[in-house]
């Protein structure tokens, strides 16, 4: 199966893709994430990524494109994915189209009001980027990652002034996707509010009701 997730920043893409791969055994592709690395190993791409990142606005099409079409090349994404983070605006969406199929685009749809206290709380892991939130879903051990021990820290992209811009580049060049993919037939609207479990479950139905699950 591949699956395109989408919605605002905070909708809780990254969970509910991370849950989705480990269930259907899909490799999970997240563009931030993979940004993330290549500013911590300060490589050519990590170096012309960061200014963007750090202002909240979106990497140049070019470079997103060219290292989407390399990773969707790689033999573990050839029969299915979970793409989180890209397509990001219609020129992204356009240059997929001629990359790959797809069998349905999730959107996970959250009110914004909603994601501002979601934001506020959200941490991550520093080392393997897991998504933590004091409330919601605090680590076990105070300020180190569950799975790996990392430190947990707010990203720097998660500061209340890059969330702003980051919402605002998401309803200018992000949103128009909803209605690109309404009229491909490929948009499955789920309710994005919720405990995890229950968006979970949302997901999951509206899958199965379009015969994909
Ligand atoms: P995310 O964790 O998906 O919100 O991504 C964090 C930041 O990485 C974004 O604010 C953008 O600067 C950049 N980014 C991630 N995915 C893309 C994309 N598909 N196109 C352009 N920039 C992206």
């Amino acid at each position: 199966m591949k699956l395109v997730i989408l919605g605002p920043p905070g909708a809780g893409k990254g969970t509910q893709a991370a849950k989705l791969s480990e269930e259907l055994s899909l490799p999970r592709i997240v563009t931030g994430d993979m940004l993330r690395l290549e500013v911590a190993g300060a490589t050519a791409l990590g170096k012309r990524a960061e200014e963007y990142m750090g202002k909240g606005l979106l990497v140049p099409d070019q470079l997103i494109v060219e290292m989407i079409r390399k990773r969707l090349s790689q033999e573990d994404a050839r029969d299915g994915f979970i793409l989180d983070g890209f397509p990001r605006n219609v020129e992204q969406a356009d240059a997929f189209e001629g990359m790959s199929d797809v069998d349905a685009v999730v959107y996970l749809n959250v009110s914004e009001e909603e994601v501002v206290e979601r934001f506020s709380g959200r941490r991550a892991c520093s080392q393997c980027q897991a998504i933590y939130h004091v409330r919601a879903r605090p680590p076990q051990v105070g300020g180190r990652c569950d799975r790996c021990g990392g430190e947990i820290r707010q990203r720097v992209d998660d500061r209340e002034d890059v969330v702003r811009q980051r919402f605002q580049t998401y309803r200018q060049k992000t949103e128009p996707l909803v209605e690109y993919y309404q009229r491909r037939s490929l948009l499955v609207e789920v309710n994005g509010s919720g405990t995890i479990a229950e968006v979970h479950g949302n997901i999951k139905a509206a899958l199965a009701s379009r015969g994909l699950l």
